[in-house]
């Protein structure tokens, strides 16, 4: 697997062996002096490489370059695990609920720290009726991945403790806002032992306004152990929701809790 770690053994090796030729071949006389005096150019160039390559790749949680992230369960079970980011929403998490007990369904929710106050009760009865809830940063910030790791870590610890004051557990599944992870937040989850959950089915609810397209796209993508990533302050949601557990029986998928698609512990 490409990770950043080799990326940057790769990245050094080539800087040393780029220096050596311009320090050897110049005072050897074997490069041209064009060469010579424009060497720094290909240093620039392949700084600019690592960097780009690095920044790229941030935005692909599955690849696990920066940092690994379960994306899918490892089974041949026509099983998935529903998850829910962005919420609470007091418009629309609490049909959703519905729909989900009424079914007798399980999923995760990764929450937003700060819109936690106020929504106590509802984050109870998340928990109560079995569901998981998970870390997804304390703003949601655009800027989260430019900042210092001090303050992601801060962003984390906060929501950690606004779930554990609701539901009196601290949570061990984390997802990054945007999906987008960075070597500083890598070494903050280290630290924090967070386990990263990524998706293996995007479902793009919040662009498509048709929630029969929403659908459409997940059922074409659907696979055993697929991990599905939908929202719950979008206004179609329990649409979508009621639509995709109607489709995926017809599919002969059961929605399991993510904890029994992946095997881990939820919380501490
Ligand atoms: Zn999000």
């Amino acid at each position: 697997m490409f990770t950043f770690r080799k990326l940057t053994i790769l990245f050094f090796i080539l800087l040393l062996s780029l220096n050596l030729i311009h320090f050897i071949g110049c005072r050897m006389e074997w490069l041209n002096g064009h060469l010579c005096s424009h060497t720094y150019l290909y240093i620039l160039a392949l700084f600019s490489l690592y960097i780009g390559i690095s920044i790229f790749m941030a935005f692909f949680i599955s690849s696990n370059f920066h940092h690994s992230a379960i994306c899918n369960g490892i089974t041949t079970e026509k099983i998935c695990a529903l998850t829910f980011d962005d919420g609470p929403d007091l418009t629309h998490t609490e049909t959703i609920l519905s729909i989900l007990k009424r079914e007798q369904l399980s999923a995760t929710f990764f929450v937003i720290g700060k819109d936690l106050h106020g929504k106590e009760a509802l984050v109870r009865e998340m928990d109560s009726a079995g569901h998981l809830i998970g870390n997804h940063s304390w703003n949601h910030s655009v800027w989260f991945d430019l900042y210092p790791g001090s303050r992601m870590k801060q962003e984390l610890k906060d929501t950690a403790k606004a779930i554990s004051d609701i539901i009196g557990r601290s949570p061990l599944l984390f997802r990054p806002p945007f999906g987008v992870i960075n070597p500083i937040l890598s070494k903050v989850l280290k630290k924090l032992n967070y386990h990263v959950i990524g998706w293996n089915i995007r479902s793009y609810d919040t662009l498509h306004k048709d929630p029969k397209k929403t659908v459409k796209r997940i059922l074409t993508k659907v696979t055993p152990g697929s991990i599905i990533v939908l929202h719950d302050y979008v206004s179609t949601s329990p649409q979508i929701l009621e639509l995709l557990i109607a489709e995926l029986k017809l599919k002969q998928y059961r929605v399991v809790p993510l904890t029994q698609l992946i095997h881990i512990e939820a919380y501490a």
